[in-house]
């Protein structure tokens, strides 16, 4: 392993370093942990360093940081966290294509401007309904209308609060207990949002319905939603105003249905799962995607080197996923001997990429937000992590002690774990088991488990904070401006020498 720094300088070169290009040109494959950044010029604070990136041609994120795909690591509670943050989850696909795009579905429907679509009930329900909604849903505010849809007569609402007290057996009519129209604070049809959330606010109500003219409901309002965006100033969301999401496929014909019920769920990015992308398979269903979705933003992948990106590119990706081998439960180098160091898999593949304007994603690894900036500088415009995000509340499954420590599991997508679940219907062993017809099956990853780290919420706004301290030492004010300095040698020049540590910092 070769030891190295990138340093950053102002308007001049400094002579005790290298360019990014002569770093790389040796040949040696590096990691993270062979090089480290020297300091630059500060002449702004920390808080002002812009972290917006572009996760793929045509989304953008605030923060830089995406959420893998694994069974452990990315269901709808963590995508929901992660936009709310600023950056994205995708969805993994180790299961049912309708879980996965039911999934999907919870996290377009977690924040609304406004709801187009919300459950309705009719004054005929009974108070046992509303409890059956609120345990299936997650909410208790519905709007009794004439025949129990959306636009037809609004003619009350129910919410939580006058249940508050119920049995949730309770068969008494909602007629009974509703607040009646007449007393409802509604907002006209075709009100902005801005407007709405006006008239809520100084409501003091929980709910605004819209209607129309006619007294029809065709939105509703959430006060909590009010409040969210304001605790979630850089949360990602789509021109609905809903958060984005994505999630992960494979590339066997049979994904083409998953891939119709992820659209029709909303999903903004799809991921092309594939340990090594740069197949017949990934190529063909890019073309078939761009065909039938010309508006679905595709990230492809994996690929860690120029050759395998420019097959993708041709094809038509909106964005790459670079990385092979490099994930912290992943044996594919050993197993396969295949694979590159990750430092120069992104050098490399984010340097051929941004010609054809194709965000790379640098993908594993990660395991300090040194980690981060470093991929960050080495060209990528974003960062997908899995442990670095297992063990936080919001990674699926259950925590469990063990010698006294609260632990939650992480494993491989290519461990014989993930790849024997039993709902799967094949997902993970597709990914790395190509296991056509002797059943055997050959591991790629392992499994283990992760330390309880609190909450996403938390979490995610102390690794952005690290990244504009880590950028604003290196003197560069956004991301943008840390992916630039590396290929031109204007305001900010990023070099490369010896690490006398020997190793990271
Ligand atoms: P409630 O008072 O029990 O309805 O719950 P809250 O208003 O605190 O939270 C409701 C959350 O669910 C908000 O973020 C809504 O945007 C979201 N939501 C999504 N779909 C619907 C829907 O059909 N009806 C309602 N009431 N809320 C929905
Ligand atoms: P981490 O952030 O934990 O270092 O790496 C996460 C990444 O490792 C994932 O996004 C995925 O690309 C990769 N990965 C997940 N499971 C496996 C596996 O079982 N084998 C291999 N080779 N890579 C995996």
């Amino acid at each position: 392993m070769a030891d190295y720094l990138i340093c950053g300088g102002t308007s001049y070169v400094p002579e005790d370093g290298n360019t990014g290009a002569q770093l790389f040109a040796t040949g040696e494959g590096l990691t993270y942990h062979d090089f480290i950044i020297l300091p630059g010029f500060i002449d702004f604070a920390a808080e002002e360093v812009d972290l917006t990136s572009a996760l793929t041609k045509k989304v953008s994120l605030k923060a830089p940081l995406v959420s893998s795909p694994m069974d452990t690591v990315t269901e709808s509670e963590m995508a929901i966290a992660m936009a709310l943050c600023g950056g994205i989850g995708i969805i993994h696909h180790n299961c049912s294509p309708e879980f996965q795009a039911q999934e999907v579905m919870k996290v377009k429907k977690y924040k609304h401007g406004f709801i187009r679509d919300p459950v309705c009930l009719t004054s005929n329900h009974k108070v046992s309904d509303v409890f059956d909604v609120k345990k299936k849903h997650g909410f208790g505010g519905i709007p009794i209308t004439e025949d129990g849809k959306m636009g037809t007569r609004l003619i009350g609402i129910v919410t939580s609060r006058d249940i508050d007290f119920m049995e949730p057996t309770s068969d008494k009519l909602l007629s009974e207990i509703m607040t009646q129209f007449d007393d409802l604070v509604t907002a006209p049809a075709g009100v902005s949002l801005d407007k709405a959330n006006e008239i809520l606010q100084r409501s003091k109500k929980g709910k605004l319905p819209i209607t129309n003219e006619q007294g029809e409901l065709v939105a509703l309002i959430a006060r909590t939603d009010l409040k969210k965006s304001r605790n979630f100033p850089n949360a990602s969301y789509d021109a609905n105003n809903q958060l984005v999401v994505g999630a992960a496929i494979g590339t066997r014909d049979s994904d083409k249905h998953r891939l119709e019920l992820l659209v029709n769920a909303g999903v903004d990015v799809v991921v092309l799962d594939s340990s090594q992308g740069n197949s017949i398979y990934q190529i063909n269903l890019i073309r078939y995607i761009k065909n039938i979705y010309p508006e679905l933003q595709i990230i492809g992948g994996n690929v860690v080197t120029a050759a395998q990106a420019k097959n993708l590119i041709d094809a038509g990706v909106d964005g790459l996923r670079v990385g092979m081998g490099s994930g912290s439960i992943c044996i594919t180098q050993e197993v396969m001997a295949v694979g590159r160091p990750q430092a120069t898999a992104v050098y490399k593949v984010a340097e051929y990429a941004r010609r054809f304007g194709v965000p790379v994603v640098a993908d594993g690894g990660i395991s300090s937000v040194g980690h981060i900036i470093k991929a960050l500088s080495l060209g990528a415009s974003t960062v997908m992590m899995g442990s670095m995000l297992a063990g936080t509340s919001e990674a699926p499954g259950e925590y469990f002690f063990s010698n006294g420590v609260r632990l939650k599991k992480y494993r491989g997508m290519g461990s014989l774990e993930a790849m024997e679940r039993k709902d799967t219907q094949g997902a993970a062993a597709d990914r790395y088991f190509h296991g056509e017809g002797d059943g055997i099956k050959v591991a790629q990853g392992v499994s283990g488990s992760i330390v309880d780290k609190g909450s996403i919420l938390r979490f995610l706004p102390y690794l952005v904070c690290g990244i504009q301290h880590g950028c604003q030492d290196i003197g560069s004010k956004s991301c943008s401006m840390l992916r630039e300095a590396r290929v031109k040698n204007k305001d900010l020049i990023l070099l490369f020498s010896a690490n006398p540590n020997g190793g990271e910092c």
